[in-house]
């Protein structure tokens, strides 16, 4: 057995010997659920975790372990768990109907705060997921220009409907064989890939899609002129650019749009604007948008049982309220802070690691250099990361498998302090690991 099986298999065993009602629940739901999984970001080996509570930085698992909570759902969480002030605004809404076939007044509570925060959004309108949102994105492009091709970064996640599950030119089994036909991939962060695919295929593109940050690489931010690359490249063609900013608008009260002072036309939403409910919204130039209105003629159709349902509306203007300059900016230096210690501790244990990200959004990668698209980020130890996620869910730290961490308002200094030592004693239980994998050439120590 080489170290590395035998590190994992000792994680798994005391993985195991603590998280016994875990393991119980995940053979029930083999009956229930295909692999005894519903939602593939949050599975791992040997078997995922399940959570049963939450308050404030920290959650309980089915058998009362505490986590400090660094991965707040993806990122959908920045004011942590049961927040008082959510808690008492749904509880009060659910009293009085959780959804009606008609209007509700927190819709234009929620929609004037984004509108507000957001200048680039003329109007803008709700669906249940950041899914949706960039689904209803690409199709408001595509019948703004009457062009049929979407460019993206390779890499990129943005919700799993058929244009965006295109991988490396190719629609993967499922996927409408079409779908590789329309939608084209550039290396992200690189002006000269971009301009070249527009130059070819630019009066067939009605829209350039793009994360500020890209989330599912690994957080990796784009370089300072690229998105004013990208804006004037798509303005020059009448092309749409729109900012996923699903995960990203926890960076600044107007999303990471404002941090980089780029303007898109659409702009899609999710994970944070819903205080913690199934949310998304798109929204972006009035004239796009209007293709929508049921007023105009020949309207785009638009609709879902749940869209703007009084729940998720309430929760997310309470909580974007709460969430203010100051407490934006305070969660963002946690993840400095957090970078900064990670950084230090990883050399001072003698490891390459580098962490990626901005503001409250991290993510660490076992790459020589910090990566500046997906394929320098998939360059890196995938199966070091693996192991460092459960090592540290076994000293009380959550965050997502793939190394990725989102801080929440409600964590401490300390607690970041914390968070930080305990990566460090992972990085060191993981040396022989990472020789060993230097020795066989997988890895740089
Ligand atoms: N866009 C980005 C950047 C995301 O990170 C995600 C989800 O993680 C989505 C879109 C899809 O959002 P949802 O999971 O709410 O459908």
């Amino acid at each position: 057995m080489s170290v590395a099986e035998s590190y994992r298999s000792d994680l798994e065993a005391a993985y195991r010997a603590r998280t016994p009602a875990s393991a119980q629940l995940h053979e029930r739901a083999q009956s229930t659920l295909p692999g005894g999984d519903t939602r593939q970001s949050v599975f791992f080996t040997p078997y995922p975790l399940f959570l049963d509570r939450g308050r404030g930085a920290y959650v309980e698992d089915a058998d009362d372990n505490r986590y400090l909570d660094c991965s707040n759902c993806w990122a959908a969480l920045i004011l942590g768990h049961a927040h008082p002030a959510i808690v008492q605004a749904v509880a009060q809404q659910v009293a009085r109907g959780t959804a009606f076939a008609a209007a509700n007044r927190h819709a234009l509570d929620l929609g004037a705060l984004l509108k507000e925060r957001l200048p680039s959004i003329d109007t803008l309108r709700f669906a249940n997921s950041g899914t949706e949102a960039t689904l209803f994105s690409v199709r408001a492009a595509r019948a703004f220009t009457g062009r049929p091709k979407i460019v993206k970064m390779f890499g990129a996640y943005h919700g799993s409907h058929d244009d965006f599950e295109v991988l490396r030119g190719i629609a993967p089994r499922g996927i409408m064989p079409t779908a590789s036909d329309h939608v084209l991939e550039v290396e992200f962060n690189n002006e000269a890939d971009v301009a070249r695919v527009l130059d070819e295929h630019g009066e067939s593109v009605a829209a350039v899609i793009v994360e500020p940050m890209m989330g599912a690489a690994g957080m990796i931010p784009a370089k300072d002129s690229y998105l004013r690359h990208l804006r004037e490249e798509t303005a020059a063609r009448d092309i749409l650019l729109i900012f996923d900013e699903v995960i990203t608008l926890r960076l600044a009260l107007g999303g990471a749009q404002e941090l980089y002072d780029v303007r898109p036309d659409l702009t899609a939403l999710g994970k944070i604007m819903g205080g913690g409910f199934p949310v998304g919204a798109f929204g972006g130039r009035e004239d796009v948008m209007r293709q929508f209105s049921p007023l105009e003629q020949g309207h785009l159709h638009h609709s879902g049982t749940f869209n703007a349902n009084p729940v998720s509306m309430i929760a997310g203007h309470v909580a974007l309220r709460q969430l203010d300059a100051d407490t934006i900016a305070y969660a963002n230096r946690l993840g400095d802070r957090f970078a900064t210690g990670v950084r230090t501790t990883a050399q001072s244990a003698g490891v390459t690691l580098q962490v990626t990200g901005l503001g409250s959004l991290r993510n660490l990668h076992f790459t020589p250099r910090p990566p500046t698209h997906a394929a320098e980020a998939y360059a890196g130890d995938d199966e070091l990361l693996r192991l460092l996620h459960l090592r540290l869910l076994l000293s009380g730290v959550l965050c997502a498998p793939r190394g990725m961490f989102a801080f929440s308002t409600v964590t401490t200094e300390k607690e970041i302090d914390g968070a930080v030592e305990k990566v460090g004693e992972a990085l060191q239980d993981l040396r022989p690991v990472m020789e060993e994998r230097a020795r066989r050439g997988d890895q740089q120590p």
